[in-house]
């Protein structure tokens, strides 16, 4: 835990970002109809049910405030100051997360463990939904907004707006992308069609893009023989998939999805790409196993699907956090970007708010890490003098603590 001359830094820092023309209250459609939320840092404490005539008001608070973490409602009410069942539901925009917390990657198992707060079990890589040991669902957990990490939630990013754009066919105008502040992105859609639409419908949109009950082959029949050109949605999607999987694999790449059996696919490539992926004549080839079919399928599946966080998008009376603002765990901030920059979008460089300064800290543990062009750590148990953002973040992350301010 941080100390408290930490949270004091923290505190004025977060004070002064408010305050400053840095800080600009962002367009949120229908602002007034909008539930607020806030986590606030002085008392620990979170308050809701907040609703803001103006902007002005609106900053106001937060520099009064200070929160730690600030949150819209998804949805839109007739009285959004009100308790939940007086507000008079309008509507909600359709909301996505993708968090690393539920991506497993290369490197999650080295900076993020959890432990079980009830029976002490621990162990590393993502948080289960329950404790093995006690089935306890409380932990401690210690993750690390991590690069590697972010780059995976970046391509489950790129399937979402995929899907969004090429299977409902979303506007770009009405797609909005933000980098959450912390291990991830959000993407908003903000349009009439999706509105209304209850948690089931919701729930029918996170089922397509995760691709759950996508059928992918059975004991007996062959079901491949269904996919057809002339299609749209996972089929197209499956046959596109695995065109631009083989084209390039290799043999350790097949062998990293599991088929052991791989040297028909790869003599035959030219053969699958036209009897099978065009003409879906998929017995034909011959040493090509429907288990194998099958496997090379799945693999395809997890590249095409993205891995959304399913209560997010189902809960219409989400608070997500508000743009612009800064994130408690990191001192970055959610920040938008336009769609077409998101393979340039570098989130340690742009969605940071500390800029000039410097503060000593006694950092304890923290693997190596970069803000803008410059790489820090790895530390470990010792004092270093950081540059405000770098400081902010572990001190957030409760990986430092403050010696002496500004140094
Ligand atoms: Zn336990
Ligand atoms: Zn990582």
């Amino acid at each position: 835990m941080a100390n408290n001359s930490s949270q004091d830094f923290v505190y004025v820092k977060f004070h002064d970002y408010y305050a400053s023309n840095s800080f600009s209250v962002p367009s949120i459609t229908c602002f007034n109809q909008r539930e607020f939320g806030f986590f606030l840092l002085k008392n620990k404490s979170m308050v809701r049910h907040k609703s803001f005539r103006n902007k002005t008001d609106f900053k106001i608070f937060l520099t009064k405030n200070v929160p730690s973490n600030v949150y819209r409602s998804a949805a839109y009410y007739e009285e959004p100051e009100l308790e939940m069942s007086q507000k008079g539901w309008l509507g909600a925009d359709l909301v996505f997360d993708i968090d690393a917390d539920h991506i497993s990657t290369s490197c999650n198992k080295i900076h993020d463990n959890w432990i079980c707060t009830s029976c002490n079990f621990k162990g590393k890589g993502i948080t289960p939904d329950f404790c093995p040991v006690c089935g306890s669902k409380k932990f401690k957990v210690k993750t690390w907004p991590c690069e590697t990490c972010l780059d995976f939630a970046k391509e489950e990013t790129k399937n979402l707006i995929d899907f969004l754009e090429r299977d409902f066919g979303f506007s770009a105008k009405e797609l909005h992308v933000y980098f959450s502040g912390h291990r991830g992105y959000h993407v908003h859609v903000e349009a009439d069609s999706v509105k209304t639409l209850d948690s089931i419908a919701r729930k029918e949109i996170v089922d397509f893009i995760m691709g759950l009950g996508v059928t992918l082959a059975h004991k007996k029949k062959n079901y491949y023989h269904n996919i057809d050109l002339n299609t749209f949605g996972w089929q197209k999607r499956l046959r596109l998939g695995l065109q631009e999987f083989l084209s390039t694999a290799k043999k350790e790449d097949l062998k990293k999805v599991g088929i052991k059996t791989y040297t028909a696919l790869l003599k035959n490539k030219e053969l699958i790409m036209n009897r099978c992926i065009q003409e879906g004549r998929w017995n034909s080839i011959k040493g090509v196993s429907n288990k194998t079919w099958k496997k090379l399928f799945q693999h395809i599946k997890k590249l095409e699907s993205s891995q959304i966080d399913t209560v997010v998008t189902t809960d219409t009376h989400r608070l997500i956090r508000v743009n612009n603002t800064l994130h408690g765990k990191t001192g970055l901030k959610k920040i938008e970007f336009p769609i077409n920059h998101i393979d340039t979008f570098d989130p340690f460089k742009e969605a940071t708010a500390f800029n000039g300064g410097t503060v000593k800290v006694i950092v304890s543990d923290v693997p190596i890490f970069r803000i803008s062009d410059q790489m820090y750590g790895p530390y470990k148990n010792q004092i270093v003098n950081l540059p405000n953002a770098a400081g902010i973040l572990l001190i957030c992350k409760e990986r430092a603590k403050i010696v002496k301010k500004n140094v």
